[in-house]
This record gives structure tokens, sequence and C-alpha cells, in this order.
């Protein structure tokens, strides 16, 4: 057989019925609220939070920022941001939107981050989860899918900024790279 592509994880359908889910939940949590901030992480939540912030029913801004590593020969893993929101988050209600969390540092860092900025409340929305790999504890509010330690690709996920644009999550297996 013909190497079509990585192997399916969660088709289009299934993510479609999940982040639905999410968004009413959202919605619901957050009614009383005047404005929610979702602040996205670039640059693999951008599908995700595009259909997770039209399934929401409330009044809501999109804000993003940018993390990337130092590099290994500086301070090993030290996280550092490259984009900053242009919203101040100060007294806003902010929820985070990140594609997936592994080790968890990315989003540690995240939540020290913007707690220190004092916003009115902050919680934390992932698309994905990768439970056998997490270093730090992480408190995430809203979870689309605990998955095993593997490489995955699709729904903006990438690998070499490759399969972004891929409609489902895939497995990458070495025949894909
Ligand atoms: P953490 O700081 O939690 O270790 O890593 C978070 C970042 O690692 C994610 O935002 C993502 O960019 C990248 N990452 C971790 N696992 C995967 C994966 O399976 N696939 C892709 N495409 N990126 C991943």
């Amino acid at each position: 057989m013909p190497q079509t592509g990585p192997a399916v994880l969660f088709t289009e359908a299934v993510i479609r019925k999940r982040v639905r889910e999410l968004g009413r939940r959202i919605s619901k949590d957050y009614a009383a609220v005047d404005e929610l901030v979702l602040v996205g992480i670039l640059r693999g939540c951008y599908i995700f939070l595009a259909d997770l912030s039209r399934c929401l029913t409330i009044p809501r801004r999109i804000d993003f920022m940018a993390v990337s590593s130092y590099g290994q020969k500086t301070t090993p893993g030290a996280l550092r941001l490259i984009m900053d929101t242009r919203t101040d988050i100060t007294g806003k209600h902010i929820l985070i939107v990140e594609d997936i969390v592994d080790t968890g540092r990315t989003m540690h860092f995240l939540q020290e981050t913007l707690s220190a900025r004092k916003p009115a409340s902050l919680k934390s929305c992932v698309f994905l989860r990768k439970p056998d790999r997490l270093e730090k504890e992480v408190h995430i509010d809203y979870l689309g899918f605990d998955i095993p330690d593997l490489w995955v690709v699709g729904y903006g996920l990438d690998y070499a900024d490759r399969y972004r644009a891929l409609p489902y999550i895939g497995i990458l297996e070495t025949g894909d790279v």
C-alpha cells in the first residue's frame, strides 16, 4: 500500500464534536463575564483557536503570544517571549489557548508570566496533553484529549512546518518524515 499520510488519531468529526463541547462549557462558565480574552499561543493554536472562538456564544476578544526556547547552548530549556499580547491583560478575564502540552514547561512559563500581570482570572484551554511526558505541574481547565507519547501533526500542529493544514490529528511515523 502506498503511504497516504500520517495515521489518523482523531478524525475531523471527532475533533469538531469535542471543540463544540469545549465551546459550550466555556460559554456557560463565562456567561456572567463582560468579555473573555482568548490568548492563543502561536503558531500551533491557530486552527483550534479559530474553531473554538466560533463555538463561543459569549463576548470575546482574540489576542496572541509566541514563546521560543533559548538555544541549548545558553540555558537549556529556558523560555522567552518572542511576541506579547496587544491587550493589557490586567483586570481582564484571560483564557490561554494552546495546541498541546507536552512537558508542561511552556504552559508553566505562560501561567507564571500572565498571572504576574494580575488578570481578573486566568484559565487554560488545551487541545491535547501527553500525561506521560509531564515534567511540570500545570493546571488545565479545559482539555480536548489526553494522548500517548507520540509526535502528532495536523489541525495546526506541525513537523518542521509541514502538516499544519491536515484536517485531522495524525501520528507521525518514520515514513511520513
Ligand atoms: P512543552 O513546553 O509542554 O514541552 O511543549 C509544548 C510545545 O511543544 C507545543 O506547544 C508544541 O509546539 C510542541 N510539541 C510537543 N509535542 C508535540 C507533538 O506531538 N506535535 C507537535 N507538532 N508539536 C509538539
